[in-house]
C-alpha cells in the first residue's frame, strides 16, 4: 500500500497552528501580519493563484493587499511600487506574482524586494542563504515538499534523490534543500541524456518538468517516493470540461511506489501554506518575537 502525501490535510493543520501564532502576537500588542501581492495583467491562472493566496491569508489573520496593475506598466513603475512597499513598516511580505508580461524583468524586480520581505524566497540573498544552509525565507514550493516528506517521517539522509527540472522556482532550490538534508542529489534537465536510467536509481523522485503526464511507471523504481510538482489544466474532450493533472501518470505509478503526492491536493496547497509560514516568519522577526515556526523551515 502506498502512502498519499496529503498536502491539503497537512496545510489545514499548519494553518490552524499559524492562526494561533497570529492571535498570540496580537495579544502581545503587535499589529496583524500583512502581505502585499503585486499582480500584473489579467492572466486568468495568476488570478486564481492570487485569490487562493488572499483567501488563505484571511483564514489565519494575515491582512493582504493586492496591487492589480495594468499589463502595460513599465519596469520603473513596478520598481517604484516595490520601493514604497519596502519602506512601509506596515508590510511584512511582498509577493510578485509570476509570470510577468514580457516588457518586465522579473529577476531585476525580485532583486529589488527587501530580502527580509521576500516571502517567495526568490531573492538572491535568500537563495545564497539557502546554499549556506542558513534558516530563513526560502522558495515556497520546495519548502512545502520538505514538510510533506517530514510529515510521514520519510528519510532523506543517504537516499538517492533525483530532481527533474532546474528552475529557480523549484528544481534548483529543492535540490539544495535535499543536499542540505544529506540526500545524494542528481539534478536532471532538458539536456540530460538517459533520463529514464537516472530516474530508475531514485529513492525519491521529484518531478518538476512542466510537462503533463510525462513520467510513467517505467521511470520509477519499486518502493520509491514520487513527488509530482507539475500542475496542468487539460481539456476533457468527452465532457468538454477541464481536468487537473500533474507531470506524472499517477494511476500508473501508484501501485509501484511507497509514497506519492496527488494532483490536485499534494504540492499545490503546501505552496500556499509555505507563503503564509514565510509571512509569519517575517512578521515575527520584524517585531522581535521568538520565531515559532522554525521547524517548518527547510
Ligand atoms: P520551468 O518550465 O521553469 O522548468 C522546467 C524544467 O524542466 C526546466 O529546468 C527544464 O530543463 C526541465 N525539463 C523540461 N523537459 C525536460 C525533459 N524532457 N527532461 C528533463 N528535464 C526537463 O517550470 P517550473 O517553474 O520549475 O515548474 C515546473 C512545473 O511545476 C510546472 O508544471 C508548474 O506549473 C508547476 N509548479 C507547480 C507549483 C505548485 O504549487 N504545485 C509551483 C510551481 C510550479
Amino acid at each position: 500500500m502506498s502512502i498519499k502525501l496529503d498536502g491539503k490535510k497537512l496545510s489545514l493543520e499548519i494553518q490552524e497552528r499559524l492562526k494561533k501564532d497570529v492571535l498570540k502576537g496580537i495579544e502581545q500588542g503587535c499589529r496583524a501580519p500583512s502581505l502585499a501581492v503585486i499582480r500584473i495583467g489579467d492572466d486568468p491562472a495568476s488570478g486564481v493563484y492570487v485569490n487562493n493566496k488572499e483567501r488563505a491569508c484571511e483564514k489565519i489573520g494575515i491582512m493582504s493587499v493586492v496591487y492589480h496593475l495594468n499589463k502595460d506598466i513599465s519596469n520603473k513603475e513596478v520598481g517604484n511600487l516595490i520601493d514604497k512597499l519596502n519602506s512601509n513598516y506596515e508590510i511584512d511580505g511582498i509577493l510578485l506574482q509570476l509570470p510577468l508580461p514580457p516588457q518586465l524583468d522579473s529577476q531585476q524586480l525580485i532583486s529589488r524586494i527587501n530580502p527580509s520581505k521576500d516571502v517567495d524566497g526568490l531573492h538572491e540573498t535568500n537563495a545564497g542563504r539557502l546554499i549556506q544552509g542558513k534558516i530563513g525565507l526560502s522558495s515556497c514550493t520546495p519548502a512545502g515538499i520538505i514538510n510533506l516528506l517530514r510529515s510521514q517521517n520519510i528519510q532523506i539522509e543517504s537516499k538517492n534523490v533525483v530532481v527533474i527540472g532546474r528552475s529557480l522556482l523549484v528544481g534548483k532550490p529543492i535540490s539544495i534543500m535535499m543536499l542540505n538534508l544529506n540526500g545524494t542529489v542528481t539534478i536532471t534537465h532538458s539536456k540530460t541524456k538517459d533520463l529514464k536510467g537516472i530516474c530508475l536509481d531514485a529513492d525519491i523522485l521529484i518531478v518538476a518538468a512542466g510537462k503533463p503526464n510525462f513520467i510513467d511507471s517505467s521511470y520509477v523504481k519499486n518502493d520509491a517516493v514520487i513527488i509530482d510538482v507539475g500542475i496542468h489544466r487539460l481539456k476533457n474532450e468527452k465532457s468538454g470540461g477541464t481536468k487537473l493533472c500533474g507531470d506524472v501518470i499517477l494511476e500508473d505509478v501508484i501501485p509501484k511506489v511507497s509514497a506519492y503526492t496527488p494532483v490536485p491536493g499534494g504540492v499545490g496547497p503546501m505552496t500556499v501554506t509555505m507563503l503564509l509560514v514565510n509571512t509569519i516568519f517575517s512578521w515575527q522577526k520584524c517585531f522581535g518575537m521568538k520565531v515559532s515556526i522554525e521547524d517548518l523551515l527547510p
